[in-house]
């Protein structure tokens, strides 16, 4: 590869892979590492194995000690199956280190500062999902925003509301709110050299001291947003010293932080430096099979005083009204019988209906985003689910088909064709008119059951010809 003169010159004179420099530098002509996390909220580990081991489709292998991140072959991750029903995230294994097996525990509130695509997210997500945490995913590109929220609904995650505001704003909405943020800061993107060819010709000295001021600010923020004895993570993928180890010092130098215990994963393969006291790590490519990374651990002094009132979106939103026993008996028809503790978290404001699960983090000012889950729409008396429907509350419909990974019919029903009932393609009908298709136990999509035909909900704009 091809590197910058200045970027080679500042890694020499910094010396900052130790003894390794000419291994590191070797390391940028290795193609990208291919890997994928497994979203533990919707399948154990033993049943994914059992299940996905040895097929053809995916040739995969387990990072060790990870908490469910395996190493894969495929050449289009995103054209799998798996990843349409949102069993897998693809991730850099170094990214997937930074938060994973940081405990996460029961009525915690999260913020990802800078969420998009999702990455960071997912690995948090599928422990909140499972421990009933929240999480507030942020980003402010507006388009990336919307990745992030087709990412999150792909994957089915229901701990996880999203914002597109800038951290200032949410600072003056949230002071001391949250038990941890997490600043996976925007950067040079050296350690993503390998992956992105754009960030090595963006790449600059001038650059690198833009992205350590812009830190330094989206930083200053997230302290506010920290409630006292709150967990503050820090990350980048470059190797900057200006971006990384300094952002720590000022830190340390500004606001009251002390040190927090960083999960085991990282502390395995990573090189660890202490700054100020805080635990500092740095994943090389010529030691961890990954791409590059940082990371800090730090707390805000003080303790977590006792939560403050949740505000809940119907208790602050008086247009959102619990469903009337008409609209329940429309919804029974269409989804057969709902859980009562989703049914009863169910609100209409317009002509939709929206979940709102009991912990949620509503970014009510500012945020263009819904008052909740949009689990769709009444039309003409009739009630038409969402996809997120589908993702989040298909495991509790009675209509149901379950499709083979590698069968025919699920690639048909990916490309968004009907299904016809004949031979071993059976629904099982036992719930309303609309079911739900299922690959591995885990909701795909939707469909509407008429008379032996499976007529296609799967999103268009979703829809892979590729498969
Ligand atoms: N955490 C993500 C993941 O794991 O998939 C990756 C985040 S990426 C490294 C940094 C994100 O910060 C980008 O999506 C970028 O749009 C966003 N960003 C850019 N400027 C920002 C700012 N001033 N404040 C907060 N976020 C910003």
């Amino acid at each position: 590869m091809n590197l910058p003169e200045a970027f080679v010159k500042r890694i020499k004179e910094r010396e900052l892979a130790c003894d390794d420099v000419n291994a590191f530098l070797v390391s940028f002509d290795e193609p990208p590492v291919k890997a994928f996390h497994l979203n533990t909220a919707v399948i154990s580990k033993e049943s994914f194995e059992a299940c996905a081991y040895g097929r053809e489709s995916l040739f995969f292998e387990e990072i060790e000690a990870s908490d469910c991140a395996y190493y894969h072959k495929a050449e289009h991750i995103g054209h799998h199956p798996f990843f349409h029903a949102g069993i897998l995230y693809s991730e850099d294994p170094s990214a997937f280190a930074v938060l994973s097996g940081l405990e996460i525990r029961e009525g915690e509130r999260i913020l990802d500062l800078c969420a998009a695509p999702g990455g960071k997210t997912s690995v948090l997500a599928r422990n909140a999902d499972k421990c009933g945490a929240s999480i507030l995913a942020n980003e402010t590109d507006r388009g990336r925003y919307k990745i992030l929220i087709s990412n999150m609904e792909r994957m089915g995650y229901h701990s996880v509301s999203v914002s597109n505001l800038m951290p200032a704003d949410l600072a003056l909405m949230y002071p001391s709110y949250f038990d941890t943020v997490v600043v996976d800061a925007p950067c040079s993107g050296e350690g993503m050299f390998r992956k992105y060819k754009d960030s090595v010709n963006e790449w600059s000295p001038e650059n690198v001291s833009f992205c350590s001021m812009r830190q330094k600010e989206i930083l200053e923020s997230a302290c506010k947003c920290l409630k006292p004895g709150g967990r503050l993570i820090y990350s980048t993928c470059t190797y900057a010293t200006e971006e990384d180890e300094d952002i720590v010092r000022f830190l340390t130098d500004t606001q009251k932080m002390t040190p927090m215990d960083p999960p085991g994963f990282i502390k395995k393969y990573a090189s660890e430096e202490k700054v100020n006291g805080i635990s500092t790590f740095k994943l090389f490519p010529h030691r961890f099979k990954g791409e590059g990374q940082f990371a800090a651990y730090l707390k805000k002094d003080g303790e977590c005083f006792t939560d403050k009132l949740i505000h809940h979106p119907a208790a602050e939103d008086k247009s959102l009204k619990p469903l009337s026993t008409g609209q329940l008996k429309t919804l029974t028809e269409a989804l057969g019988t709902l859980p009562d503790e989703i049914k009863g978290r169910l609100f209409f404001k317009g002509n939709n209906i929206y979940y709102l699960p009991e912990r949620y983090i509503f970014p009510s000012k500012g945020a263009a985003s819904d008052p909740g889950f949009l689990m769709g729409g009444m039309i003409k008396g009739r009630f038409m689910p969402s996809h997120y429907f589908f993702k989040i509350c298909g495991r509790y419909l009675k209509t149901y088909l379950e499709l083979s990974p590698d069968g025919p019919e699920l690639k048909a029903y990916l490309h968004g064709e009907e299904l016809k009932e004949g031979g071993a393609l059976k629904a099982v009908t036992d719930g309303g008119a609309f079911g739900v298709i299922k690959v591995l136990g885990v909701p795909v999509g939707g469909f509407k059951y008429a008379g032996g035909r499976i007529k296609n909900h799967y999103p268009k704009g979703l829809r892979n010809n590729k498969l």
